[in-house]
C-alpha cells in the first residue's frame, strides 16, 4: 500500500473521513475555485523557472477551467483572480528572491520512501528544492485569500506538511513562499528549521497512524473547535447525516480506489 502526507493528514482529521474518501471511494467535486486556481497558478510558477511566459501559463489554465461550474468563495470571480495572479507573478518575478536550478530536476520532485515491514511506501512530491535570498532548501508554494499568520516566532516549524516533506528529504531548512490574493496582494517568504527530532516524531506518527488503519480504526473524531463545529465544513457531512441530497452535492464516487490514495499528493 501506498501512503502520503494527505492520507495520513485526512486519517488525523478525522479517521472516518479517512474511511469515506479512501475505502469507499468518495471524493469532493473538483468545483472549489480556489483549490483549481492553485494549481493553475503552480504551473504558471514553473513556466517562469522554465523560462516560458508565466502569465500566459496562468491564463491558458485558468482559461481551461473556466466553463466548469466552479464555486467561488470571499467574493472572488474568474476575472479578479485571473488578474490578481498576474498581479502576483510580476511582483514574484521582481522580487527575485527564489532561485532553482535544473528546473526540470527540481520542481516537484517525487520522493519515495519504505516503510517497514516492507509491505507500504510513503510517496510525497515536494514543489522545489531550491534557494531562497542564498539558503538552500525545500519550498512549498501556496495560495490563499488571506495571509499565514508568523506569530509567534517558530510558528512554522510546527506545519505539519513541513515537517513530514523534511522527514521524506532530510532536508531541514523549508520555506514556504505564501501568495496571498487579498485586496492588495502579498507574497509571503517565510522560513523554518526542522530538527532531526521532529523527523523521527513524525516517522513514528506515521507508523502509528498506519497501524491505526490497517487495524480499521475509523471511528468518527471531528475533534472538538468550540464554538464551530468542524463536522459542519466537512465535505462528507452527508454520508455521516445519510442525507442523499448533501452527498449528491458535494461528492462523487470512484469505487475501487483504495490504492491510488497518494494521487491526492499531486491535487493539494
Ligand atoms: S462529517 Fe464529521 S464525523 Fe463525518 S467524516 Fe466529516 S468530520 Fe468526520
Amino acid at each position: 500500500m501506498t501512503y502520503s502526507y494527505t492520507q495520513i493528514s485526512h486519517y488525523l482529521t478525522c479517521p472516518r473521513r479517512y474511511r469515506h474518501r479512501y475505502l469507499d471511494g468518495w471524493l469532493e467535486k473538483d468545483s472549489r475555485a480556489a483549490m483549481l486556481f492553485g494549481r493553475a497558478f503552480e504551473k504558471a510558477l514553473a513556466a517562469y523557472f522554465l523560462r516560458e511566459d508565466p502569465g500566459a501559463s496562468l491564463f491558458r489554465e485558468w482559461t481551461e477551467c473556466q466553463n466548469q461550474s466552479l464555486r467561488y468563495s470571499n467574493g472572488d470571480s474568474w476575472d479578479r483572480m485571473l488578474q490578481q495572479g498576474i498581479i502576483l507573478l510580476d511582483r514574484f518575478c521582481q522580487e527575485d528572491r527564489i532561485r532553482i536550478r535544473q528546473p526540470r530536476r527540481n520542481l516537484q520532485i517525487k520522493f519515495s520512501r519504505p516503510l517497514l515491514p516492507g509491505k507500504n511506501e510513503f510517496v510525497a512530491y515536494v514543489d522545489a528544492i531550491g534557494k531562497l535570498d542564498d539558503t538552500p532548501c525545500l519550498i512549498e508554494w501556496k495560495t490563499t485569500s488571506s495571509r499565514y499568520s508568523e506569530e509567534p516566532d517558530g510558528l512554522l516549524a510546527l506545519d505539519p506538511q513541513l515537517v513530514c516533506y523534511s522527514w521524506m528529504t532530510g532536508i531541514s531548512e523549508v520555506a514556504q513562499v505564501v501568495f496571498v490574493r487579498k485586496r492588495l496582494v502579498e507574497i509571503q517568504y517565510l522560513h523554518t528549521t526542522i530538527t532531526d527530532e521532529q523527523r523521527q516524531e513524525f516517522g513514528q506518527l506515521v507508523k502509528d497512524t498506519i497501524r491505526r488503519i490497517e487495524s480499521a480504526e475509523f471511528l468518527p473524531h471531528s475533534g472538538i473547535r468550540f464554538p464551530q463545529n468542524p463536522c459542519s465544513t466537512c465535505p462528507y457531512l452527508g454520508l455521516c447525516l445519510a442525507k442523499r441530497q448533501l452527498v449528491e452535492t458535494a461528492l462523487i464516487r470512484r469505487p475501487g480506489a483504495e490504492g491510488l490514495g497518494w494521487l491526492d499528493e499531486l491535487a493539494y
